[in-house]
Parts: structure tokens; C-alpha cells; sequence
């Protein structure tokens, strides 16, 4: 997810936060400091009502976080990792590398989250019972939370893909049928009708108004309905990408035609000898005993112009040691991920401690792109 900025790292995952949270963060505390806990506590001070607001919304995320945690620390022992965690308009998400390998541990790692916010809900419900008669007003908030927790966890467990009920959903068809595309087809439809009836649901809320229900609620649900829709067609479109890539290994995908570069040549030499002739924006640096190293684009970047004369390609490449390889009969799934987890965008492919090919993610992508237009 882009225009998301780093807020630091808990148990070696990155938390990050999007720009549309702040309008899902003002929208929760303005309606709380301003509707909720002014209509249910008139007497009370107008600061304090703002003071429980932003209280309210602050505990709110926080819940949000634990229960993406949750889902990240159980996949992470169901060996799928995760790299980040990102709280957006609509919850959190967490950026996986890898999907489960079973259904079993898609089943484990999807039911942690609503799991932990009714885990959550039950605390804040008892500390409301244990301080409703000393100190009100954190009453208040925690009964609040405890309700908005309970939500969040009946949400999600809407069955549709891929929300963590469609989640489970998928991974129960899966343990039944065997047959992982089948489910996730099926998940995904699901999740696509749900979010149809949200919008649906949204537009009758604008136009009825029923059960004192206002125009907001109807656009806000029919525009999580139409979120939803479009997550499910994103999810479908990645697993079938996912199971396209499966069924190729790196000999099949690698580039044997890659650019190389000899060792000692500088870097003007090679912007205005290579890259400016082939267009490439990815070299194999080599010298007469094969392979040595791999250098982008970025890396000439870093580079200052006015030194690009006197620098040489070894002394800015990332070393061969220093590098991710493929093997010739590694899938290309696999590749993908490993490339997902290092940040990396190209992979040399070796056999018998030579290298033989090159795998960048603009291959694979391409690729990907080739079949879905023969529609294989
Ligand atoms: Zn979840």
C-alpha cells in the first residue's frame, strides 16, 4: 500500500500508517466527542467529552493493531511471514509474503484476529463493570470499546473473501474439496455478493432512511460494500497470479540474454556504452571467471554525476555473496516470494556455481500479463 509512513517495528514487523486513517481517526473521535458521549452524558463538561473521544478512538486503534498482531504472530508460527502491518480506512492489513501452505494454518492464522478482539471486548466489558461505580467516564470508554471490539470481530467474520471469515471460509472448503482454486473461487464470489448487498443495502439506508438510520450511514456502508467488492476481484486476480507462476521453474522464466558488463569498466562507460544503447536497467558484472555481480539502476543513482568518470562498476555492484540466487529448477512462485520478502527486484539464476540466467520482477510480471491475454 502506498502513501503509508513507517511508524517503527514490534516483534520484527514494520507498523504502518496511510494517509485516508486520519480521516477514519477524525470522523471516530468527532462522533464520539460530539454525538455519542454528549447525547448519553449531557451534564457532563464539554472537554471531557472530547477528552473521551479521542481516548475512545486512540484505545479503538490500538485494538485494530492487536488484532492484526494477532493474525501476524499466529502466521508467523504457522510459517507464513509477515513484513508489515498497516492501518488504513477501513481496519488494518497485514502484508504477507507468503500465502498458507495449508488449510490449516490459513484457518489458524485468519481466526486469530477476531479471536483476539473478542478477547479484547471481554476486558474492556469487565473493567466497565469494575469501574462503573468509581470512575464513570472510563466506564463509559471501555464499554464503548468493548462494543466497537465485538463489531470489528462480526465483521470480519463475513464470510467473504477476504475478510478473515472469508478467510476461513476458503481455508474449510479447502480441507473439504482438496482444491485450493475451487475454494478461493468460491470465497471470492462470496465476498463480491457481500459487498454488493452492502451497496445496495447503502443506497436503500440513503433513499429509506429507516430505523433512524441517516444518509451517512447508508454512503459509508455502500462504500465499504464497494470496497470489499473490489478487494475480493484483487485477492481473486493475485491467488490465480500465484497459481500461474506455480507451474513455471526458473529455467522457463529466466532471461539467458542478460546484459553483462565487464568488471573494470567506469560508470560513464557503462551509462553511455549500455544503458543508453540496450535500455537495460539491470547488468550482470563480469570478468573472465564468470559472474562477480549484479548492478540497477539505483545504484548508479547513488553515484554523484561529477564522479561517475572515476568510479568503476565493481566498486558500487552488490557482490555475487551478497545476493539472493535461484536454482534452474526452483519455482517461480517461490521466487517471487523470496523476492517479496527481500525487497529485491532480480534474482541471477545458477547451476553448478555458474550463473546461467537472470529473473527480474518485470519478467514475471510480463509474463503473468501474456497469459491473462491468451487467457491461459
Ligand atoms: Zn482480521
Amino acid at each position: 500500500m502506498r502513501n503509508a509512513f513507517n511508524l517503527g517495528e514490534l516483534f520484527g514487523i514494520q507498523f504502518r500508517l496511510h494517509y485516508t486513517w486520519f480521516i477514519i481517526f477524525i470522523l471516530i473521535t468527532v462522533s464520539f466527542s460530539w454525538q455519542l458521549f454528549p447525547s448519553s452524558y449531557p451534564e457532563w463538561p464539554l472537554t471531557l467529552h472530547w477528552v473521551m473521544g479521542i481516548v475512545t478512538s486512540l484505545l479503538f486503534f490500538a485494538s485494530l493493531l492487536a488484532h492484526e498482531l494477532a493474525h501476524s504472530l499466529v502466521g508467523r508460527a504457522n510459517d507464513i511471514p509477515i513484513k508489515s502491518i498497516t492501518l488504513f480506512i477501513f481496519g488494518g492489513v497485514a502484508q504477507m509474503t507468503r500465502e498458507a501452505r495449508s488449510a490449516g494454518a490459513e484457518l489458524k492464522m485468519a481466526a486469530a484476529g477476531p479471536a483476539c478482539s473478542l478477547a479484547i471486548a471481554g476486558l474492556f466489558y469487565s473493567v466497565s463493570l469494575l469501574t462503573q461505580n468509581a470512575i464513570v467516564p472510563a466506564a463509559a470508554i471501555a464499554f464503548q470499546l468493548a462494543y466497537i471490539n465485538i463489531a470489528l470481530a462480526v465483521f470480519n467474520l463475513i464470510p467473504g473473501f477476504p475478510l478473515d471469515g472469508g478467510r476461513v471460509f476458503r481455508s474449510i472448503l479447502w480441507q473439504v474439496t482438496g482444491n485450493y482454486k475451487l475454494s478461493t473461487r468460491i470465497a471470492t464470489r462470496v465476498g463480491q455478493g457481500t459487498g454488493y448487498l452492502f451497496i445496495l443495502g447503502g443506497i436503500l439506508i440513503v433513499f429509506l432512511q429507516p430505523f433512524g438510520l441517516d444518509w451517512f450511514s447508508g454512503l459509508w456502508l455502500a462504500f465499504i460494500g464497494w470496497f470489499l467488492g473490489n478487494a475480493a476481484s484483487a485477492s481473486y486476480r493475485q491467488a490465480q497470479w500465484r497459481g500461474a507462476l506455480q507451474g513455471f521453474t526458473a529455467s522457463q522464466v529466466m532471461a539467458s540474454d542478460y546484459p553483462v558488463v565487464p568488471l573494470s569498466i567506469t560508470v560513464s562507460q557503462l551509462v553511455q556504452g549500455y544503458i543508453f544503447t540496450s535500455g537495460h536497467g539491470c547488468f550482470l558484472v563480469a570478468d573472465e571467471g564468470g559472474v562477480r555481480g549484479i548492478l540497477t539502476l539505483p545504484d548508479i543513482k547513488s553515484v554523484p554525476q561529477p564522479n561517475w568518470g572515476v568510479t568503476q562498476v565493481k566498486d558500487i555492484m552488490t557482490p555475487l555473496d551478497k545476493l539472493k540466487m535461484a536454482h534452474l529448477d526452483q519455482n517461480a512462485l517461490s521466487i517471487l516470494e523470496q523476492m517479496d520478502e527481500g525487497n529485491i527486484n532480480q534474482m541471477p539464476v545458477v547451476s553448478d556455481d555458474r550463473v546461467v540466467g537472470l529473473i527480474t520482477r518485470d519478467n514475471l510480471i510480463r509474463l503473468l500479463r501474456t497469459r491473462s491475454e491468451l487467457g491461459i
